[in-house]
């Protein structure tokens, strides 16, 4: 393995470590890696990089590392690493944000990060469309673009047979006016590319 040279990729990559503190508003340099954070993470154990790794990657900029990780996608956004944080960092905001950048930029996800992808597009859209979640229309969504056609099937099953899932969607009455609001959110986004 080669060795990395940390001052040459610092200096490289200024541009990311002030995007990242500033659109997440946090002082990532201020974290002195005491693992707080990571030891209250009720899902450090599935991640690929613990959390205090992820700050340290933002900290370092290591961009393509931060963004390729399965970490930032499996956070829960919980919050428990923030409310733990000595440092006043808000770790969850920073896994938002580099969930964002990863998304944006178009890199190519693999494994649970790209089934996570996949359903928080699948519930966003049903929102998009209707005002409010459509839970079939996600479930199926989400399961045709995962390839996995029938995941999760009897449990949908059970729950349409009980009447706790509806077959054709309740819009919202202020449906519209969502589906305006999320064309907004996508000018902005696209601004930020
Ligand atoms: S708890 Fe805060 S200071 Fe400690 S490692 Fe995590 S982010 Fe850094
Ligand atoms: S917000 Fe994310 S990183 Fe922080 S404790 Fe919760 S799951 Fe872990």
């Amino acid at each position: 393995m080669s060795a990395i040279n940390l001052t040459t990729i610092i200096k490289d990559n200024q541009d990311f470590i002030k995007y990242v503190s500033g659109e997440s508003g946090q002082p990532v340099q201020q974290c002195y890696q005491c693992g707080k954070c990571t030891a209250g993470c009720p899902v450090a154990l599935d991640m690929d990089y613990s959390p205090n790794s992820i700050v340290r990657m933002v900290q370092l900029g290591l961009k393509d590392e931060a963004l390729r990780s399965q970490s930032i996608w499996i956070c829960a956004y919980c919050s428990t690493c923030t409310s733990r944080c000595p440092r006043n960092i808000d770790i969850a905001k920073i896994m938002d944000c580099l969930r964002g950048m990863a998304k944006r930029q178009g890199i190519k996800l693999e494994g649970r990060a790209k089934d996570i992808a996949l359903f928080y597009d699948s519930f966003l859209n049903t929102v998009k469309d209707n005002g409010r979640l459509y839970e079939l229309g996600m479930m199926l969504n989400f399961n045709l673009k995962s390839k996995n056609y029938l995941r999760d099937a009897d449990t949908g099953l059970a729950m349409f047979t009980r009447g706790k899932i509806k077959f054709v969607p309740m819009r919202n009455e202020n449906y519209k006016e969502m589906a305006l609001l999320f064309k907004r959110v996508k000018e902005l986004e696209d601004k930020s590319k």
